[in-house]
């Protein structure tokens, strides 16, 4: 049997794969087993921030990885408290949980604000606002945070306590918050799996503001968007507020599987011992690959981050076949007119890897990726773009 074969018959059947074995790459370069070249347009979902064998990434692993890769939590290693300094330094966010993945990050935040809220205003206080549109994690709990309703289809019952609110005023989200006992509200600044849709900044301030005149607990989800992905360390931070919570994942070690879940002032000791844990968590192989990949990304990064952003802004909108292009730093959503599945098939057969959100092409690049060979990918998207 070929992998293919051997995939079908004993993974399951949750991912419709791209027909591509990728063995090796370097940088923003991967190989296929045929020896086949792509630029890699997608980096794993977000995840390689500095692509393939990144070599400081390397080194920072290869040095930690032969001293020790795990303890527990039971004990202290000095990773997982340089990582989680530079993360309260970099936000003035006050303490940190560490986990393993996005959902977890997000379930960290959730029991956070349920715990903080019960504490404060009664047990009653448990419901949490999210967005329509929204994705928050696969767990049953994340689940029922995502504001999309074919994700729930034959999961039910998912955790109760969770309600969706519109994205097109506060006041709409205001008055959920008015009908529910609210322990927080949670949002995505720019929507990712919905379509890489950045929020409006009335939106978020308005929402913001009310959540802080309310004393209701302030959760930005930065799975997606953070470690520099919108062109600032994380994505708040380009609407001028001050989350409560902010989890994080996706990018911020670089390709090993790291969660984060930081509290701010009004949370940071809301947790006591045996009130959470995660036996992975915090893992010092991962920080230590998180700590290598958070001190490159500086002001020089992230404007060049903002650069290619809009490098690819200035050539793709309008172009052939191109209705739109959203979003904001390397996370980029394209409208096109033929199915966007259509056009990631023809740039793969061009040696060029995109991924889709929702009916878009969706751009999320390594945050290194060399100018030159973005120039070649964006050249290739455009060519399959367009309709004649
Ligand atoms: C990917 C993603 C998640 C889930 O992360 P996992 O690591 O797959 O659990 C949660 N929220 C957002 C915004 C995401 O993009």
């Amino acid at each position: 049997m070929n992998i293919k074969e051997k995939d079908k018959e004993f993974i399951a059947g949750t991912y419709k794969r791209f027909p591509v074995e990728i063995v090796s790459g370097k940088g923003s370069v991967v190989t296929d087993s045929e020896g086949k070249e792509y630029i890699d347009m997608g980096s794993g979902i977000a995840v390689n921030s500095f692509g393939i064998a990144d070599e400081l990434w390397q080194e920072a692993i290869k040095e930690q990885i032969s001293k020790v890769q795990h303890t527990s939590n039971l004990y202290y290693t000095s990773p997982c408290v340089e990582l989680a300094e530079m993360l309260c330094s970099r936000t003035g966010m006050k303490k940190v949980f560490f986990s393993n993945s996005g959902a977890e990050a997000n379930e960290c935040a959730i029991k956070a604000a349920r715990k903080y809220s019960a504490e404060k205003k009664g047990k009653e206080y448990s419901t949490i606002v999210t967005l329509k549109n929204s994705f928050h994690g696969r767990t049953l709990t994340t689940l029922a945070a995502t504001g999309q309703e074919h994700y729930h289809e034959l999961y039910c019952p998912l955790t109760p306590g969770f309600v969706h609110a519109d994205t097109d005023s506060p006041e709409s989200l205001i008055k959920l918050c008015e009908e529910n006992k609210v322990a927080g509200i949670m949002i995505e600044c720019i929507q990712g799996e919905g379509g890489v849709l950045p929020l409006e900044k009335d939106f978020v301030c308005g929402i913001y503001k009310y959540a802080k005149e309310n004393n209701i607990p302030f959760i930005v989800d930065e799975v997606q968007t953070g470690n520099g992905r919108s062109g600032m360390l994380y994505s708040y931070m380009n609407y001028g507020i001050k989350p409560d919570i902010v989890s994080t994942a996706k990018g911020l070690a670089g390709g090993l599987p790291l969660g984060a879940t930081l509290l701010g002032e009004k949370v940071e000791n809301v947790f006591g011992f045996g009130d959470h844990g995660s036996t992975f968590g915090g893992n010092p192989v991962c920080c230590a690959a998180a700590v290598s990949i958070l001190k490159r990304i500086d002001d020089k990064l992230l404007s060049e981050v903002k650069e290619k952003s809009a490098y690819i802004f200035n050539e793709l909108s309008g172009s052939d076949g191109i209705e739109s292009v959203s979003g904001m730093g390397l996370m980029i959503g394209i409208k096109t007119v033929k199915p966007a599945s259509e056009a990631v098939a023809a740039c793969m057969e061009d040696g060029v890897l995109c991924l889709t959100a929702k009916d878009k092409l969706r751009l999320l690049p390594a945050l290194n990726i060399p100018f030159d060979t973005l120039k070649q990918a964006v050249a290739v998207i455009k060519k399959n773009c367009k309709t004649q």
